[in-house]
């Protein structure tokens, strides 16, 4: 008898979409969001244990040169931010913690060069060798779309910024989008209500735990 092929696990339409999990959005880093490397170590665990689930895995990165207004001295951590994820610096490095899973990514999705970016459909696809401020990769949902993909499970940093603006994008380009809300992390949880609600409406899955 031999081993299937596949199993009903298997779904050859479904993404994982982890999003910004980058050492300054983690603790010690620039722009630091609490809990950001237990969720890093958290999705490694999720990709160890499901990988099989998705026909693709990838990860998104804020990746600046100069972004404008975006970065500032004096931030309002709404609109402004301390400076962070500068491009090919070890703060826009993805985090340690989550290492074990990149062996079963399948590529890396950049954005914010010259702009903020908070939705990881604006990112393009990092192309091997490069230029630092290349923008001829494909963008993250053309990518998408190409793989055959309809479904994404969606986690990361941070759940109400570009968690929320990859999800909604999602939504807009007509995925069928799911956030895993414990494997996200917030800069203000105590939106967190607010958030899945405004996710819901526009049509998005919230895993939430219990
Ligand atoms: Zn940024």
């Amino acid at each position: 008898m031999s081993e299937p092929t596949s199993t009903p696990e298997i779904a050859s339409t479904r993404a994982l979409i982890i999003v910004d999990v980058q050492n300054d959005f983690c603790e010690g880093g620039t722009l630091a969001v609490a809990g950001g490397a237990a969720v890093a170590t958290a999705i490694a665990e999720l990709v160890a244990a499901r990988h099989q689930r998705y026909a693709v895995l990838v990860a998104t990165q804020d990746w600046h040169i100069d972004p404008g207004s975006h970065f500032s001295e004096a931030p309002d951590f709404v609109d402004s931010w301390p400076v962070h994820c500068v491009a090919e610096t070890p703060g826009a490095a993805l985090h340690p913690n989550l290492a074990p899973a990149t062996a079963h990514l399948h590529a890396a999705f950049r954005k914010g060069r010259f702009s903020a970016a908070y939705s990881g459909f604006e990112g393009r696809l990092a192309l091997e060798g490069a230029p630092v401020e290349d923008e001829s990769g494909p963008l993250l949902g053309d990518w998408l779309r190409e793989h055959g993909i309809t479904s994404l499970d969606v986690a990361g940093i941070a759940t109400d910024h570009c968690v929320r603006a990859t999800a909604l994008d999602a939504r807009t380009q007509g995925f069928e989008t799911t956030v895993i809300a414990p494997l996200t992390a917030a800069v203000h949880p105590q939106n967190n209500d607010a958030v899945f609600e405004q996710l819901r409406a526009a049509g998005v899955t919230v895993l939430t735990l219990g």
